[in-house]
């Protein structure tokens, strides 16, 4: 990589440290020409591989483009929308793989999408899940209906981190 400052084509490293709990890495870097510093940061790409077969880099803007469709008209501004693709980003990354089917991706909106509008969850899981009679939604309801009882506290809590239950993934770290 060029140096930002002369274009020079050498830099030396002189840390490198793993960040976002390992999923990146971050090095600093030296211009062996006018000695400069800069930082430069390594990633693995993550690929969503479509239906079709088609592979193409996992993107936190489709997946807010995705949910907005389905929140129209609902209470959920632009940062919740961040925020929820970020986790939906950070639950992908976890599981440590490089390619992950476009439905699993789907997936991983569902919890968190359930856990920010109830409305506009059921919309995404209808078409996500093809629901194809009333009786899907009735099903999808009452589960909706049982997470919330499950998480709502007594107050107006804003503990959107608490697991609705069942989540089998948990952190090492906080065990
Ligand atoms: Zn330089």
């Amino acid at each position: 990589m060029r140096c930002p400052f002369c274009r020079h084509v050498d830099s030396r490293v002189v840390d490198s440290r793993e960040v976002d709990e390992g999923q990146a890495i971050r090095r600093r870097r030296s211009c062996s020409e006018c000695g400069r510093r800069f930082t430069t940061s390594e990633q693995m790409v993550l690929a969503v591989v479509k239906r079709s077969g088609v592979t193409e880099q996992f993107s936190r803007d489709k997946v807010v483009r995705g949910v907005r469709r389905a929140c129209q008209g609902r209470p959920v501004d632009d940062d919740a929308l961040q925020q929820l693709a970020q986790r939906v980003e950070e639950s992908i990354r976890s599981a440590g793989v490089a390619e992950i089917p476009s439905h699993e991706v789907g997936l991983a909106i569902l919890g968190p999408l359930r856990e920010l509008d109830g409305v506009a969850y059921l919309r995404f899981a209808s078409v996500y899940r093809s629901f194809s009679s009333i009786e899907d939604f009735e099903k999808e309801i009452a589960g909706l209906r049982e997470a919330m009882a499950s998480t709502v506290g007594p107050a107006d809590s804003d503990e959107s981190e608490r697991s609705a239950g069942g989540d089998e993934r948990r952190h090492p770290a906080q065990e």
